[in-house]
């Protein structure tokens, strides 16, 4: 039996890191958050004292990883060579070597088997950048969820503020038109909509909105 499969790509920023949770507690469904694994490798070679250069070290990491996730109430739990890691791979400057590190190709090879495993019954949500157009390319339906870079900058800022962190809205706007440059003009694996991806614009769509429209998709797909 082949596994059901909801993919969900776009940009950092878009609100697919919480519709993909929601959609899995709805479900009860997996969750594959792809971009922790980029985030872990940068972590990783922070840890380990290699540079994200270094195309072969990182490689030998990427296909190690040491990791486990675990769901907890709050969302996901993510244990890195036996230490809890969960904020600690949110950290921008991560994101920032994550991005930089998922460019090289033979790091994406070296995680695409280990993402793919994530598919069991009853189903998997995979969140990312490449879900529908390389690691899961026969999914069942297929989401790009993308809004405008000032809104995304401003969500972001909001949720700094909001625990009670500094920000600067100028920094993280800049900070994420380079995340997406590079992310969307890579060779290997850019981040584009699948050509048979729903895509969504929630620029002024609240989260519930969005999740109501990818649930009624659900169930026409049957
Ligand atoms: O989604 P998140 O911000 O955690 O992802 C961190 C980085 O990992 C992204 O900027 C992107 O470069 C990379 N990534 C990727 N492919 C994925 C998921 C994330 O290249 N499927």
């Amino acid at each position: 039996t082949s596994v059901p499969v909801i993919t969900v790509d776009g940009p950092s920023g878009s609100g697919k890191g919480t519709v993909c949770r929601l959609l899995a507690e709805k479900l009860e469904w997996r969750l594959l958050d792809s971009g922790a694994l980029y985030r872990l490798t940068a972590l990783a070679a922070s840890h380990h004292g290699v540079s994200i250069d270094d195309v072969e070290a990182l490689v030998v990491l990427a296909a190690h990883l040491d990791v486990q996730f675990s769901t907890r109430d709050d969302g996901v739990q993510i244990v890195l060579e036996g230490e809890e890691v969960t904020q600690a791979i949110r950290n921008e400057s991560i994101g920032n070597d994550a991005s930089k590190i998922a460019a090289i190709g033979p790091v994406r090879q070296a995680l695409l088997e280990r993402q793919r495993a994530f598919a069991e019954l009853p189903g998997l949500i995979a969140d990312g950048r490449d879900m529908g157009t390389v690691v899961f390319p026969a999914a069942t339906l297929k989401v790009y969820l993308d809004a405008s870079v000032q809104e995304r900058a401003t969500r972001r800022y909001n949720q700094l503020i909001n625990k009670g962190l500094d920000a600067s809205l100028e920094v993280i706007l800049e900070d994420l038109q380079e995340r997406d440059t590079r992310d969307m003009n890579r060779s290997v694996a850019p981040l584009k909509p699948a050509s048979d991806a729903m895509v969504l614009d929630s620029t002024s769509m609240s989260i519930e909105e969005v999740l109501s429209a990818v649930l009624e998709e659900v169930r026409h797909k049957g």
